[in-house]
């Protein structure tokens, strides 16, 4: 076997001298993908089991990432159009060329965020968009976790309304065939304002049927809020809970303007809330979501990036910065979402709003980790490992990446990366010039 091998299926694997929890020890992954043993001096009992050794001296070892709230194909309208007002944002930049979307386009869109989520350590991300099969194919190839759901969007419309439900109905069947454990779907009911209330109350019964999750994006702006309540004389998490779509398998982006009613209602049914910070400063949506208000209600508080185009990379690292510092200006609190707890954010409560384990290191469990260098600029000195990681170095520091038990990158290699560059940036291009030339 030669070194590149190891990146060609699951392997035993230990790990040695890594940083958990300020102690160092040794980590055996064993051909199953599982973590079978972590402790001090584990490589006296498994070295003759394993294939591959990494030496892990100088990092730490955490649960690798889950990013709760993407569009990954949207990586490829990466710096496309940036610092307009949303909606001519959308009318003017986005949506035309999205009419211009193939599944070929999605198919490279998403090789590329998964490469980039690859590198900058998230193993699990739950995705919204179009050509659904063509994303779960290049998850498949890329050998990360996702949560795909259609977007659905009705427009208020019944015929529309058949079309996205046979075409959610599809992906789920499309997903069950694949057999795949690191793939699942949801159900993606875009919004209030796009989907009407008995495309929502469908699509909360299909998710019951299906024993599969709801993701959805939740108060993202005042006006959503305000014209909610001229319509439907309630606020937006009412409305969703009169339709259903509230559960502990829901996740909610944005929820920017929730008031302490609604965060009492996620509360109550265990919503997950994904804080996605980069792109409501972006988009300047004038309210950050209510951190402390969910995270008491009994809400699971995770965080995303939203899509490329709002934000504009796919990096947790950075986002968990982002998120801590916007909690803290915006409620004017330098105790709001302290460190500690936005990396949980960021794995554990990742983990349990994706239904992918528990976001830890523990015995039995799939290994999903990552490897963070310590021995650079940013890490130095390391009074406090959860400090650094939050607030000092970015998705830059992660060296070794694996999913399942597989490795998907070592000392920052991943194999094909090249070709998936190449293969991006050619779908981007071409997709622009059809756009320009409609
Ligand atoms: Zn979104």
């Amino acid at each position: 076997m030669t070194d590149s091998d190891i990146f060609n299926k699951n392997h035993s694997l230990l790990i040695t001298n890594v940083v958990v929890d300020e102690k160092p020890v040794d980590i055996f992954v064993d051909e199953a993908g599982m973590f079978r043993s972590i402790g001090e001096n584990v490589r006296s009992q498994y070295k003759g089991d394993a294939e591959f050794m990494i030496d892990g001296d100088g990092a730490i070892a955490l649960p690798g990432f889950a990013n709760t709230h993407t569009h990954a194909a949207m990586s490829l309208l990466r710096g496309y159009a940036d610092d307009m007002i949303l909606q001519d944002w959308l009318s003017q930049k986005i949506w035309p060329l999205e009419a211009h979307l193939t599944g070929e386009d999605v198919y490279w869109g998403t090789r590329l965020a998964c490469l980039e989520m690859t590198k900058t350590g998230t193993t699990a991300f739950n995705d919204m968009y179009f050509f659904m099969e063509d994303a779960a194919r290049a998850v498949d190839e890329a050998g990360i976790r996702a949560v795909l759901s259609y977007g659905f969007i009705d427009l208020f419309n019944a015929e529309k309304r058949e079309n996205e439900c046979r075409a959610t109905e599809r992906l789920a069947s499309h997903v069950r065939a694949m057999k795949n454990p690191r793939i699942k779907t949801s159900v993606g009911p875009h919004a209030i304002y796009t989907v009407s209330p008995e495309g929502l109350k469908w699509c909360a019964e299909f998710a019951q049927e299906e024993k599969c999750g709801i993701h959805i994006h939740l108060s993202e702006t005042e006006k959503e809020v305000n014209d909610c309540l001229a319509t439907h004389q309630k606020r937006p998490a009412a409305l969703l809970d009169d339709c259903g779509i509230l559960t502990p398998r829901t996740v909610a982006a944005h929820c920017c303007w929730l008031d302490a009613a609604e965060c009492s209602l996620l509360g109550k049914w265990g919503v997950s809330a994904s804080h996605n910070p980069a792109s409501n400063m972006k988009l300047a949506t004038h309210r950050a979501m209510p951190y402390r208000e969910l995270a008491d209600s009994g809400a699971n508080a995770c965080i995303g990036t939203d899509g490329c185009a709002s934000n504009n990379n796919l990096d947790l690292f950075e986002e968990m910065k982002t998120a801590a510092l916007l909690q803290k200006f915006f409620w004017n609190d330098p105790t709001v979402l302290p460190a500690p707890a936005a990396l949980a954010m960021a794995t554990t409560s990742g983990a349990r709003a994706l239904g992918f384990g528990t976001g830890t290191l523990a015995v039995g469990a799939p290994a999903d980790l990552i490897l963070v260098a310590t021995r650079t600029a940013s890490n130095t000195p390391l009074h406090n490992a959860t400090s650094n990681l939050v607030y000092s170095c970015s998705g830059a520091a992660v060296e070794t990446t694996i999913c399942n038990g597989k490795v998907l990158m070592l000392n920052r290699e991943v194999p094909g990366e090249d070709a998936i560059l190449t293969g991006a940036a050619r779908a981007a291009g071409a997709l622009v010039k059809r756009a320009q030339a409609a």
